[in-house]
C-alpha cells in the first residue's frame, strides 16, 4: 500500500533519468507501451520502466535465467526498475526476446 500511496503522489525516485530510454536516450514517449509502466523504446527496441514495477512483473519480460544460447544476435536492452521485499532495485543488460533468457547484465 505504501508503494501505491507514493505511486498517487507523483511517483518515487528511479535510478537515473525515467523520461529517456537509458540505453539510447529516446524520450519514453514515443515508445510502445507493453504493460503498466513498461515500454518498448522507439528508439532501440529495448525493454524499459517509466516508473517501478514489482518484481515479480520484472520476469514477464525478461527471465530471471541465462539464455541457453547467449547470443547477442537479436538481443535487446532491458533496463527494468523495481519494487521487492528489500526496496527499490534495477535490473539491466540484454536479453533474448525469444526465450527472454538474459545475455548479459549491467
Ligand atoms: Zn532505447
Amino acid at each position: 500500500m505504501l508503494f501505491v500511496s507514493y505511486i498517487g503522489h507523483g511517483g518515487i525516485k528511479m535510478s537515473g533519468d525515467n523520461t529517456h530510454c537509458p540505453g539510447c536516450s529516446e524520450p519514453v514517449e514515443t515508445g510502445t507501451r507493453l504493460g503498466p509502466g513498461v515500454i518498448e523504446c522507439a528508439g532501440c527496441g529495448g525493454t524499459i520502466t517509466t516508473r517501478p514495477i514489482w518484481l515479480g512483473e520484472t520476469f514477464r519480460y525478461v527471465s530471471n535465467s541465462w539464455d541457453p544460447e547467449g547470443s547477442f544476435e537479436g538481443a535487446r536492452y532491458y533496463d527494468l526498475t523495481y519494487l521487492g521485499s528489500k526496496g527499490l532495485g534495477r535490473r539491466h543488460g540484454w536479453y533474448q526476446p525469444k526465450t527472454k533468457g538474459i545475455v548479459q547484465t549491467g
